[in-house]
């Protein structure tokens, strides 16, 4: 009996069939899905010239009978979804059926399939079956797009860049590969291994074979629950970041959606555990019952609404945050050390892989052109390594008492006035002073600013402000949270404040400075001005402009007073910019340093 059901005309029309079929991503996506729901533990995709010429994709799945075979290419025919209601659940991957046809309709496809049983071989060409006869019996499907376009020049015109169409495709594979780890991925194009990754069912070893052991190693491991909803997946080191949001990757219920809000929660809730340009690498899986959710079902796009969706987003930024703030953040400075060939026995490099880092957001209408050369480039490091079996992650530890955070260290010396050389028995740590300071005065003023007392300080000569007038009327709608943190402010005249008194804790000797500032930030802040960011922007500037400046020699003591505020920080590792305050070499790569570790004896 034929597993392909004839799909109902309406719900045809609402898959746009012509917006499946946009670039060499959306054939791949279809074909892998496609592979994917015939039960496949190997998909091997593979490309030339990124697609364009030749697109192949073979898997280990249970195939398919003559008559499906050929009715596959047929319109409105689908093995998969059944009624309306299916569209709208998660769990199936949608959209089986209506986009093969589309693709045959654009480009010359052989299939080869095989149930174990019969084996059929079909050519079809702009649409039109020109062959089909028995084949291989190997069980699996082999499926081979050439020459997309060819009888539709205009869209071959639209086609991006070859760099685009491969960045587009191996961010698709990724992705697909982390919500499938028990699939073993593969994708080659023009020879070059882009992806592999294991099929072991290890969703830290799918984010190794993406972006190497290094990211892997500082991944941590995060899972949380509430009632609704079941969280769990891996988080990066602050430490880690990319120029990019598009490696925050969510999965609902296994399947990888978008939703922007999402992502924002998850990148806020690294705040100034890293610079607020750079986005971390994140996955996580989101488990939830499938009423609580509606998927978008336009085919080319993920997204996806949550019916308790405040509830979600407390839950994932408090995870992440509680994560950061039990662990000891100290960027390792490792020292890579050449490698040496012992016993003649080569290097096996059964496994090269040379990685594609998607460094950018994949838009609809991006120039394609931009950002090329700094993408592609082989990561060795995977070339070592790949038999371990277990990643070995950096920082499992959970440290609860949140002054441990911060390990005992001794200063020793400062180097041009600018870093604290520190020890103990584990190694050096490199302390940025200005850094440091800039952390500890930042927590200082978020707390002053966050629970305001009227405690103020007269001025002998009060300061006048003149603004210009549109900066004069942002003011004066904030003139009552100026008032609340201790200011005596009032209108002076045409466009003018006059200062009569200040908080107390307003920087000594840069009275009129900070003040002109403090309302500066009011100024910038305009548009969607809120208290939290209003405090979040003043305390940053107060901080640095109350840091230690660089080339300021400190006394041991002076030292030892900054580690022990600095202990006492909520985040003692990063400056308010995101910046790291202090960083760690071991011993073991002091002595790599000077060559005194490894085959050659220590003396
Ligand atoms: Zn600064
Ligand atoms: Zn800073």
């Amino acid at each position: 009996m034929s597993k392909i059901h004839v799909m109902d005309e309406i719900l045809a029309n609402k898959i746009a069939a012509g917006e499946v079929v946009e670039r060499c991503s959306s054939v791949v996506k279809e074909l892998v899905e496609n592979s994917i729901d015939a039960l496949s533990s190997e998909i091997k995709i593979e490309l030339i010239d990124a697609g364009t010429k030749q697109i192949k994709v073979t898997d280990n799945g249970i195939g398919m009978e003559e008559e499906d075979a050929v009715l596959a290419f047929s319109r409105h025919a689908t093995s998969k979804l059944i009624d309306e209601d299916d569209l709208y659940r998660i769990e199936t991957l949608g959209f089986r059926g209506e986009a093969l046809p589309s693709i045959a309709s654009v480009s010359k496809v052989t299939l080869d399939t095989s149930n174990g049983v019969t084996g059929t071989h079909v050519e079809v060409e702009g649409g039109h079956i020109k062959e089909t006869k028995s084949g291989s019996l190997r069980k699996g499907t082999c499926i081979t797009i050439k020459d997309l376009f060819y009888n539709t020049p205009a869209r071959l015109k639209h086609m991006k860049s070859l760099y685009t169409e491969l960045a587009n495709v191996t961010d698709y594979v990724n992705k697909i590969s982390l919500s499938h780890p028990n699939i073993k991925f593969i994708l080659i194009n023009n020879d070059n291994v882009l992806l592999n990754t294991d099929g072991s069912n290890n969703v830290l070893k799918t984010i190794k074979a993406i972006y190497g052991l290094e990211v892997a190693k500082k991944m941590i491991t995060l899972k949380t629950e509430d009632d609704d909803y079941t969280i769990e997946g891996f988080i990066s080191l602050p430490e880690v970041h990319r120029s990019s949001r598009n490696h925050m990757i969510t999965l609902v219920n296994g399947r990888v959606v978008r939703n922007i809000e999402l992502n924002r929660i998850i990148n806020d809730s690294y705040h100034s555990f890293k610079p607020d340009n750079r986005y971390p690498i994140v996955v996580l899986n989101i488990t939830v019952d499938p009423s609580l959710i509606d998927v978008n079902i336009h085919p080319t796009k993920m997204d996806i609404k949550f019916s308790k969706f405040e509830e979600l987003k407390t839950l994932i930024e408090k995870a992440i945050k509680d994560l950061l703030h039990k662990k000891r953040l100290i960027p390792h400075i490792e020292v890579k050390e050449e490698k040496v060939e012992i016993k003649n026995e080569p290097i096996k490099k059964n496994y090269v892989q040379s990685q594609l880092f998607v460094e950018r957001e994949v838009k609809e209408d991006e120039n394609p052109y931009t950002n090329e050369e700094q993408v592609l480039f082989v990561n060795e490091d995977l070339i070592e390594d790949e038999r371990n079996e277990v990643i070995e992650l950096e920082n499992n530890e959970i440290i609860e008492d949140k002054k441990e955070r911060l390990p005992e260290i001794y200063p020793v010396g400062l180097v041009h006035g600018t870093y604290i050389i520190c020890q103990n028995e584990k190694g050096m740590y490199l302390i940025d002073q200005h850094a440091a300071k800039e952390r500890i005065n930042y927590e200082y003023y978020k707390e002053k600013l966050g629970n305001p007392n009227d405690a103020s300080i007269s001025l002998l000569f009060p300061i006048t402000l003149e603004l210009s007038n549109s900066e004069f009327i942002i003011i004066k709608e904030h003139l009552s949270l100026l008032e609340k943190l201790g200011f005596n402010i009032e209108e002076f005249g045409i466009n003018s404040l006059i200062i009569k008194a200040h908080p107390t804790w307003l920087p000594k000797n840069y009275e009129s400075e900070a003040i002109r500032k403090i309302i500066d930030v009011i100024i910038n802040c305009d548009k969607d001005f809120s208290i939290e960011k209003f405090n979040e922007k003043t305390a940053t500037m107060l901080s640095c402009k109350m840091a230690i400046k660089a080339n300021t020699s400190i006394t041991l003591e002076e030292m030892e007073r900054l580690i022990n505020d600095l202990r006492n920080c909520d985040n003692p590792f990063n400056c308010p910019h995101g910046r790291p305050t202090l960083v760690f070499y071991s011993n073991y790569d002091l002595e790599k340093l000077f060559k005194r570790s490894g085959f050659e004896n220590k003396i």
